[in-house]
């Protein structure tokens, strides 16, 4: 399965070839990372993810791991561990990211409450919330 992705301003972009997992992480580091509760990510061996336009800004997050996203909106894309032969990215990212869905979950012991069932029995809004009468 070939998928492909970008930032949020649109001067990164990149393709996929062959993803072999998909799941959640919730560790403290993504969770910074991203500003979100959670991160959804999926693994892709590190010869299979080609940036087609753009270079991202690197950021070491810990010895050996680069986190790399977009220099110029701030979009996490690619967890990069120098040890492993595989790459995460980030699902968020991709142009269909429902073609992806995680199967598991990763570090639990770090997650949020609020991660755990992401809020289920709230209120759904298909857009924004309606004002009140
Ligand atoms: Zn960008
Ligand atoms: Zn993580």
């Amino acid at each position: 399965m070939r998928l492909e992705g970008g930032c949020l301003c649109g001067r990164l972009r990149y393709r996929l070839e062959r993803v072999k997992s998909a799941y959640w992480c919730h560790c403290t580091m993504c969770r910074r990372a991203s500003g979100s509760a959670a991160l959804p990510w999926v693994s892709v061996a590190r010869e299979d993810v080609t940036f087609v336009s753009g270079t991202p800004a690197v950021f070491e997050s810990s010895p050996g791991v680069a986190r790399r996203f977009c220099g110029n909106c701030g979009s996490p894309i690619v967890f990069d561990m120098a040890r492993e032969s595989d790459v995460d990215v980030t699902i968020g990212t991709l142009d269909d990211p429902d073609r992806v869905p995680p199967t598991h979950h990763i570090w639990g012991s770090s997650a949020l409450h609020l991660a755990r069932d992401l809020g289920e029995g709230l209120p759904h809004y298909d857009g924004e919330r309606p004002s009140d009468p």
